[in-house]
């Protein structure tokens, strides 16, 4: 009997565990681990944030997600020892002969020069309902959302959670009253995804009256005096700061030895293979570079998002099933995503391609419009759901991608 540990019960961590079961004898044990009872769907945080869900609306029991026959334990990862193949937790030991670790990438407002509690971000399930709580509040002035570091989750997040707001406060009559300022330590938005869609992205940003400021590094946070310092940049004023926190990986990654200096882990951009023998790294956690370059020696990176951890997961589940069935490993992660971006009116953006692209990633963005948004409701109900509705959503989707000729496949 063999026992497969996943780390970790976000996105990446429940594909894998559900496909291993599903494909795996009942004599493997698939054992997932992870700290929170409750499952959050993140990108629906922005509709928190906008009042268009309620917080029990994307929320659901961890449980419910999985497969029966996993061995569900809720508890908090201590340490790895992957010398001697077993993973410590308040609940206990547990050994493993194959480890997926899908811990992602947690976030550190603390790091910020300046921290006070007292910020607003759309990055976490606490601070979108708090945000919503502000905006409901607020009267007109500066909105400025800042990307305080890199990496951060999803390229696309920051500028829908602008434009969200942007949507928000204009349906409230408040159009003439606020300006909106975007900064980014990034020369342009989503670098990742090459110059012309960071163009139309400007182009969009613009066409709501938000003004996208690159380049803009994070200094400090003066709360007192609602002012932000940036690295060689006059200081900006603000009524309502919204950020993008600093992001890291968890501790307990950090402290096993599997990192690189900024503690990612290094894994495989095809296998997802890390350097301990079946030991697969997925999502968030990793560092996987992809051919584009920032500036000559620096490497850019796959994006921290949940479509490459949903397919990642799907790539190393198929590579262990073949390994303990002794066949040929013939499954490889291509490096295709996509991006959904909302853009209020029930309208969104559709940004697609290869990111494993040569010379660099391969992406472009179709014209906004009412069918991407109804896509990305109609994930969100597939991704919360189980049992037969799961199913019937799932044909749903699948006709819609036939029938808009959408290049994706779930
Ligand atoms: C506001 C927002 C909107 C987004 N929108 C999109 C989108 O539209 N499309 C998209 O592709 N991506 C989107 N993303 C990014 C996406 O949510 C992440 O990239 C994705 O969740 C990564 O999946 P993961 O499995 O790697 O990590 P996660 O989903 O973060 O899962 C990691 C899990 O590990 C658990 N964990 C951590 N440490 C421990 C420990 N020590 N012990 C036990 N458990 C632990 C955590 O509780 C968590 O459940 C968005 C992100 C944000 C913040």
């Amino acid at each position: 009997m063999k026992t497969i540990i996943i780390l970790g019960g976000g996105i990446g961590g429940v594909v894998s565990a559900n496909k291993l079961r599903k494909k795996l004898h009942s004599e493997y044990k698939i054992i997932l681990i992870e700290k929170n009872p409750v499952h959050y769907f993140v990108p629906s945080f922005m509709w928190v944030m906008t009042g268009d869900r309620k917080p029990s609306n994307i929320s659901v029991k961890l449980e419910k997600l999985v497969n029966p026959g996993i061995d569900l334990v809720i508890a908090e990862a201590k340490s790895i020892d992957l010398i001697n193949k077993n993973v410590n937790t308040l609940n206990g030991n547990y050994n493993y002969d194959y480890l997926i670790i899908a811990l992602g990438a947690e976030l550190a407002p603390e790091l910020i020069n300046g921290y006070n509690q007292d910020f607003q971000t759309f990055y976490s399930f606490e601070g979108s309902v708090k945000l919503f709580e502000a905006l409901q509040n607020f009267n007109g002035g500066t909105i400025d959302v800042v990307v305080c570091s890199l990496p951060y989750k999803c390229p696309g997040a920051p500028i829908e959670g602008t434009l969200l707001i942007a949507d928000y406060l204009r349906k409230k009559g408040l159009d003439n009253k606020i300006k909106i300022n975007y900064f980014t330590p990034e020369p342009q938005p989503m670098p990742v995804a090459g110059p012309e869609l960071g163009s139309s992205v400007i182009k969009l940003l613009e066409s709501n009256n938000i003004v996208f400021h690159p380049l803009y590094k994070l200094e400090r946070i003066v709360h007192d005096n609602r002012e932000i310092f940036f690295e060689n940049k006059n200081s900006e004023k603000y009524d309502l700061l919204v950020i993008i926190p600093p992001h890291r990986s968890p501790q307990v990654v950090r402290d096993s030895g599997i990192t690189n200096e900024a503690g990612w882990i290094p894994a495989n951009p095809q296998t997802l293979e890390t350097k301990y023998e079946n030991v697969f790294a997925i999502g968030d956690i990793t560092s996987v570079p992809v051919p584009g370059r920032w500036k000559p020696n620096v490497p850019m990176m796959l994006p921290k998002a949940g479509v490459f951890a949903h397919g990642q997961a799907e790539i190393v589940a198929d590579r262990i099933i073949d390994k303990v069935n002794n066949i040929g490993n013939k499954h490889i992660f291509k490096g295709d995503g996509y991006c959904v971006i909302e853009a209020g009116n029930k309208k969104a953006a559709f940004a697609f391609g290869n990111f494993y692209g040569e010379p660099h990633p391969n992406v472009i963005m179709k014209k906004i419009g009412i069918k991407w948004h109804i896509g990305k409701v109609m994930f969100e109900k597939w991704w919360l759901s189980s049992g037969v509705k799961k199913s019937l959503i799932e044909v749903l989707i699948k006709f819609g991608i036939k029938l808009f000729r959408i290049p994706i496949k779930i």
